[in-house]
């Protein structure tokens, strides 16, 4: 049976992961939605393949070109903001939410609020409106299938026990490009260094975040949300191989974890296919040449950022929007070779150095934060560039 796909972020490293799959299983899938931020070539050229209805560019000045290059085709053209919370409640079987950022936080609510399960790469939607965002999947029983590859592990081996029988939930971490490199040293890395990671190539802000293990603390937020088991039963783990993608541990010392290659379409294919398996290229395990897996205790002393998510998830309320805002705009700012590296979890940590916000209530009361935190972080960045 064709069951209809929506894409968010369909012209990203996780888009177009999600994008070969659906290529090598056409006859399964009707692609109904297409979307991305600015690249009007890329995103034109997928609709002419993939024959969506609509194709929606997030930059409202691309429409024109968006409307020019699929003139002629009957493909349904949109722009701007509001087009994709509109396409997101379109009817469909599975929405892909795949796009960088809090930039995907409004079209995933829709999408749960519509009542569609959501695969979630999405992880920032998550952190900053996670009591949000369940809450509205509980309501309509929308069913969010985790794509991060941990989360997909996580879920995988909750299907082998109970939830109120999981005494702990290992995430793992493979530390990063710099995972043995000196604090000192880390002051002179660049973003062609910080993105280049060991095991998986991933878009550019995602690679910042796993060099500097913020990933890995927004990832312990996104797993406190979507896997209710108590803050202090999620540990964090290194393990450099990026093999087994995490593990749960059940109350009779059984250690459920799944394994597999480094390729994001393991994951991927996992939450299209959910809850049936489908066939992937993927490489499988050769666990005889890979020989041996190590694990380590994360460092928080050269890598504070996981600290710094464990304390902001603990306190709740606004407190991980804020920092996810912060990180969003520090990551941007030492992309762009405006901050070093150090500066990253600086800046995030000296804008969630405040009073706490109001909690939020609504999206609107999450988006002001996100507002105000970003104001704050661009701020400090000023600061940094001019001292
Ligand atoms: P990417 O940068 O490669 O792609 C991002 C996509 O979002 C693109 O299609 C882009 O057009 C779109 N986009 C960017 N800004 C936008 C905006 N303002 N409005 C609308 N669309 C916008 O990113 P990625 O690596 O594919 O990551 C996507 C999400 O998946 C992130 O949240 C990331 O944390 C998560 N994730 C990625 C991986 C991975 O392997 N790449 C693994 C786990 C989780
Ligand atoms: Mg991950």
């Amino acid at each position: 049976m064709t069951r209809r796909l929506s894409l968010f972020g369909a012209t990203g490293s996780v888009g177009q992961s999600t994008l070969d799959l659906v290529r090598r299983d056409g006859e399964a899938w009707a692609v109904g939605v297409l979307t991305a931020n600015s690249d009007v070539a890329e995103l034109a050229k997928l609709a002419k393949e993939f024959r969506p209805d609509v194709a929606v560019i997030a930059d409202e000045t691309l429409h024109g070109a968006l409307k020019g290059a699929l003139a002629g085709t009957g493909i349904e053209t949109a722009a701007g903001a509001e087009a994709l919370v509109a396409v997101a409640r379109q009817p469909t079987d599975l929405v892909m939410a795949a796009i960088v950022g809090t930039a995907g936080l409004a079209p995933t609510m829709a999408a749960l609020e519509a009542g569609h399960d959501v695969a979630l790469a999405n992880k920032e939607a998550l952190v900053s409106a996670g009591e949000l965002m369940t809450a509205a999947a509980r309501a309509t029983r929308a069913t969010i299938l985790p794509v991060d590859s941990e989360h997909n592990a996580i879920f995988q081996c909750l299907a082998g026990g109970r939830i109120d029988q999981v005494r702990r939930i290992i995430l793992t971490a493979s530390g990063g490009p710099f995972r043995t490199m000196r604090a000192d040293d880390m002051a002179r890395v660049t973003p062609a260094q910080a993105v280049a990671h060991p095991n998986w190539s991933m878009g550019a802000k995602i690679s910042v975040d796993s060099a500097t293990m913020m990933n890995k603390g927004l990832e312990l937020i996104e797993a406190h949300h979507l896997f209710p088991v108590g803050l202090d039963r999620i540990e964090i783990l290194v393990h450099p191989q990026s093999v087994i993608h995490s593990l749960v541990e059940y109350i009779d010392c059984s250690t459920l974890a799944q394994l597999g290659s480094p390729d994001m379409r393991i994951p991927i294919s996992s939450a299209l296919a959910w809850p049936q398996r489908m066939a992937t290229p993927c490489t499988p395990l050769d666990l005889a040449s890979i020989a041996r897996l190590d694990f380590e205790a994360p460092d928080e002393v050269r890598f504070p950022a996981t600290a710094l998510c464990r304390a902001a998830i603990a306190e709740g309320g606004a407190r991980p929007a804020q920092l996810n805002a912060a990180n969003e705009v520090a990551v941007a700012a030492f992309l762009a070779g405006r901050i070093s590296f150090p500066a990253i979890v600086d800046t995030v940590r000296r804008v969630i150095d405040t009073d706490a916000p109001a909690v939020p209530a609504s999206l609107q009361d999450i988006f002001s934060v996100d507002a105000a935190s970003r104001a704050a972080a661009q701020h400090f960045v000023d600061q940094l560039e001019h001292a």
